[in-house]
């Protein structure tokens, strides 16, 4: 059996990083597996989905690495949508309702009044023809209810192991609505069977709709896909993320200068107990990947988690992985040297520029004492420097002031960057160069 596994957005807003889990898990488990990873784009909510959403989302998963084998969308096919329902009807498995929505919502008040479980009571079905036609003759328009056997689906999740849903404990659902629309739920099996996607991998708010697809995958004559729910991810304080989606879109991280790395890295383990490590190239997080490793709980989106990950990442990231967008950011400038030199006082990419100009801009020395300055300047052995140079100048500059550790050091480094905290000024020396360091001795603001 091919593995095939789709990720299916609605492109009714921008990704964020709950769907970025699931659709990274998704990848993983069919590169995994060697199988295959397609894009559907659940778009038959029209007033509610854009092409700048659905580009948008393109966007966001290439800059993930998450590339898809095929892409679709709901729209382009209704017409099987069509044939579906009508074949349902034919089964009499769907039936048409004319219940208005205040109708229902009293009938559900009153249910739960009785305490009796919510569940729609099926009057609908209980129409005899003439009265069908009656009500379609007199202008109502029906909406489409799946009947649902009674007795208990069950099934193996990937995720969360063996489950079961009481088909007698769900209302019937709404298939078609009175405009002739779909709702999400026929469309997704329908292009399950088509597409012949194998496991269907989402999020645990689907837990539900799975006991009445997997009833509908039957109905239309289908075995159904394997199933697994991921954990839906919760913020710092345990609340779900939806509130919070701005800050956390996908968009926004990009533009907060995360490497797409470490925001894969950090989705592959979060709620795994896998250890946080950065990684270097996607295909690293798939020997570890099993879905079977997420425990009962919600897992924690923490941002200074990601934060600091990204950190780590950075500093062990070797020159040829940044090289070309060291130059987008306008530093060509940064040989690989200095890229060994600066990449451990970085957060994000973007703060290279500022250690940089402490190289090689301007800076404003702090000269606190002009004498020990001037003795040091005096002591500045010739250049070329390599990164034995700092070694040398301490020793002769603390051989003749007598200045040691702290006394020695500090000075050096608030006159030579400006600063009392950065990359080892072992490293830096050579960066800034003799005539900079003078100058930066004496005093001068460049
Ligand atoms: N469009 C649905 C969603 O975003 C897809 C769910 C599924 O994967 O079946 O929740």
């Amino acid at each position: 059996m091919t593995v095939r596994v789709r990720f299916a957005p609605s492109p009714t807003g921008l990704l964020h990083v709950g769907n970025a889990f699931i659709a990274l898990h998704n990848w993983l488990f069919a590169r995994k597996a060697g199988g295959t990873f397609l894009l559907r784009l659940d778009d038959t909510d029209v007033e509610r989905s854009t092409p700048e959403f659905a580009s948008a989302i393109e966007r966001d998963l290439t800059w993930l690495g998450l590339g898809w084998d095929a892409i679709a969308r709901q729209s382009d096919r209704t017409a099987r949508y069509g044939e579906a329902a009508e074949r349902l009807k034919k089964a009499e498995r769907l039936y048409p309702c004319f219940e208005m929505q205040e109708e229902l919502e009293a009938k559900r008040r009153n249910q739960l009044r009785r305490g009796l479980p919510p569940v729609y009571d099926r009057a609908a079905l209980a129409l005899g023809e003439a009265e069908r036609r009656h009500l379609i003759e007199s202008g109502h328009r029906p909406h489409w209810r799946f009947r649902l056997d009674a007795g208990m689906v069950e099934w193996n999740d990937l995720v969360r192991g063996p489950q079961h849903i009481d088909g007698a404990s769900q209302s019937d659902p709404v298939l078609v609505r009175a405009d002739g629309r779909y709702l999400y739920t026929l469309p997704s099996v329908v292009d399950d069977i088509d597409f012949a996607v194998t496991h269907v991998i989402r999020g645990a708010d689907h837990i539900t709709n799975t006991g009445t697809q997997i009833q509908l995958f039957r109905a239309l004559d289908a075995a159904p896909p394997v199933f697994g729910h991921l954990p839906l991810l919760v913020d710092e304080t345990g609340a779900g993320l939806s509130k919070r989606l701005g800050a956390l879109s996908l968009d926004e991280l990009h533009r907060s200068g995360l490497e797409a790395l470490t925001v894969d890295a950090y989705l592959a383990r979060i709620g795994t107990g896998d250890p946080m490590e950065p990684v270097m190239d996607l295909g690293d997080l798939l020997s570890a990947h099993d879905l079977a490793k997420f425990g009962g709980g919600s897992p924690r989106f923490d941002p200074r988690e990601l934060a600091h990950l990204n950190a780590r990442a950075l500093h062990a990231m070797p020159y040829g992985a940044v090289e070309h967008r060291l130059a987008e950011l306008g530093q060509a400038g940064i040989d690989e040297t200095a890229w060994i030199a600066l990449r451990g006082n970085i957060e994000r990419l973007v703060d290279i520029g500022d250690w940089w100009q402490v190289c090689q801009g301007r800076v404003v020395p702090i000269v606190e004492d002009k004498g020990f300055a001037e003795t040091a300047a005096s002591l500045l052995p010739p250049g070329p420097w390599d990164d034995q140079a700092w070694a040398t100048w301490t020793a002769a500059v603390s051989k003749a002031t007598g200045a040691k550790g702290k006394a020695l050091f500090r000075p050096l480094r608030l006159a030579l960057t400006g600063r009392d905290h950065g990359p080892e000024m072992r490293n830096l020396l050579p960066l800034i160069g003799r005539d900079r360091a003078l100058r930066r001795l004496a005093g001068e603001p460049e």
